[in-house]
């Protein structure tokens, strides 16, 4: 080819042509005042017979912004799809190469092959390398270049002619901020919609999307997987949630199973957060005993927090990956602020209890671990904490502070009182965890199988649970 010919073929190449996207509103979820608005501008562009004789036009220009990922592009093409019209999409920093002049070239190149297949859309991603304000700071260089990129523009949207030429200009961009103000001024771009992170309704519309072609176990199942994946992704973007479901696909296929679970999805959000797990069989094998031992600790807290919900901090699950830490259940914190009652503190002594008392119960009182120590000293500090600090025990309507041995005179009194506090706890806890025996074997058991167990389960089986009588125990 001539260098002329080499010259136009590399113009070309930059601009991406589909004579049809067939991307729907459908495909883009969350954000259904957005999707409204722009259903009118589909029509508009599509002539319906419904602004015939009415002095309406679609607009000639949008600005979508947002961060990368929320599905600006895809919102593009689904404006084109809806409205059967075609796409040209290029980017902005391809705009600016290192031939000077040919910024302003490109641009009347496209809107020339635009013009051509009116009504159409042309995209331009990353509107603000090339749209930039003048005079503003010189990023990345090509100043001159750019300017005369962005005075084409405006000469091309000023020119045409709406009622003839229906050609829609759609912008992104995730800097604002930068772009000249002439663009945006009325009769050019004049629509400006600001597309954010997903809320998180919009984050289980958006995975509803993409599981729209996976395999669940069942309706029911799919439904509360996604809920759960939606709780742990705040702040993740729309491409970010396709690529969690994508790579729980893959990672469905790798371990030869038919449909996607719970461990699918759990290991594709590690991985979108950077984090590689090579499998279950890197896990350090602990010996039999210790993990049984620990599943029982994880199971008997389940049952106590079951039996005293603490209200600032629902759990989430428990696991016993983590073998050596004291108990692994997770918590969410409630956003509401809750005041503690006396009873609250009381409870919070018992459940401290509980990975003490069942390792006694289970395995006698020559097995217990370090760990059982450390649960009932856990269980003084809180019933210290009650009466220092809280003036709602024997001990007086009195703010004490913080250090009970600081209190010579007192500190029989605080250790008589604490022990008592302690020993209630110790009764307590042995007789919840007797009378939901067959519940704490369950969930351990469930541990020991598959290392973890969400909280519905748990609740699930604390409400189900047979339960054996045990005497009241007295305060
Ligand atoms: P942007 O242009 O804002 O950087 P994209 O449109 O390229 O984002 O999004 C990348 C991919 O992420 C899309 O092709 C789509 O698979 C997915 N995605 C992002 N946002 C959404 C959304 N709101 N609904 C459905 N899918 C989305």
């Amino acid at each position: 080819t001539s260098e002329l010919g080499a010259f136009a073929e590399s113009r070309a190449r930059f601009i991406s042509a589909e004579a049809s996207t067939g991307v729907t509103f459908d495909d883009f979820a969350g954000h259904e005042y957005v999707k409204r608005e722009l259903k009118e501008v589909v029509k508009l562009l599509k002539k319906t017979d419904e602004f015939e004789g009415l002095d309406v036009y679609c607009p000639k220009g949008i600005l979508l912004f947002g961060p990368p990922g929320t599905g600006k592009t895809l919102l593009a093409k689904a404006i084109a799809g809806e409205a059967g019209v075609p796409f040209f999409a290029i980017n902005g920093s391809e705009f600016v190469e290192m031939f000077s002049g040919v910024a302003a070239a490109r641009v009347m190149d496209l809107w020339a092959r635009a013009r051509q297949a009116a009504p159409c859309i042309i995209f331009i991603d990353e509107i603000d390398a090339i749209a930039a304000a003048r005079g503003g700071p010189d990023v990345g260089g090509g100043g001159a270049e750019r300017e005369a990129g962005l005075m084409q523009i405006l000469t091309e949207l000023d020119g045409f002619k709406v009622s003839t030429e229906q050609i829609l200009l759609v912008g992104a961009t995730n800097r604002k901020d930068l772009l000249d103000p002439a663009l945006m001024r009325k009769g050019r771009i004049d629509k400006i919609i600001n597309i954010g992170l997903p809320t998180e309704e919009g984050r289980l519309a958006i995975l509803k999307v993409h599981a729209r072609n996976k395999a669940f176990k069942s309706e029911e199942e799919k439904e509360k997987l996604l809920e759960e994946v939606v709780e742990e992704t705040e702040n993740a973007s729309g491409a970010e949630l396709a690529n969690i479901l994508n790579e729980a696909g893959l990672l469905c296929v790798r371990r030869d199973k038919t449909y996607i679970e719970r461990e699918d999805l759990q290991e594709a959000m590690k991985r979108q957060e950077g984090e590689f797990e090579t499998g279950l069989e890197d896990i350090v094998e602990y010996p039999p005993e210790v993990r049984i031992q620990a599943a029982y600790r994880e199971a008997a807290v389940a049952i106590l927090e079951c039996y005293y919900p603490n209200p600032h901090r629902p759990f989430v699950k428990t696991d016993i990956l983590d073998i050596e830490s004291n108990i692994n259940m997770e918590y969410t914190e409630t956003r509401h602020n809750i005041f503690s009652r006396k009873s609250d503190y009381v409870s919070s002594i018992v459940r401290a209890c509980a990975p003490r008392i069942i390792e006694e119960q289970i395995f006698g009182v020559d097995h217990l671990s370090w760990l059982s120590g450390a649960a009932l000293t856990e269980a003084g500090i809180y019933a210290e904490k009650l009466m220092l600090q809280t003036s709602m025990t024997a001990l007086g309507k009195i703010y004490y502070g913080t250090n009970a041995d600081v209190m010579v005179h007192l500190r029989r009194k605080i250790q008589a009182l604490r022990d008592e506090y302690v020993r209630f706890g110790v009764e307590k806890c042995t007789s919840v965890l007797r009378e939901y025996r067959s519940a704490v074997e369950n969930i351990a058991d469930i541990l020991l199988e598959k290392n973890e167990i969400m909280a519905d389960e748990i609740w699930d089986i604390f409400r189900k649970a047979p339960r054996i009588p045990q005497p009241p125990v007295v305060a």
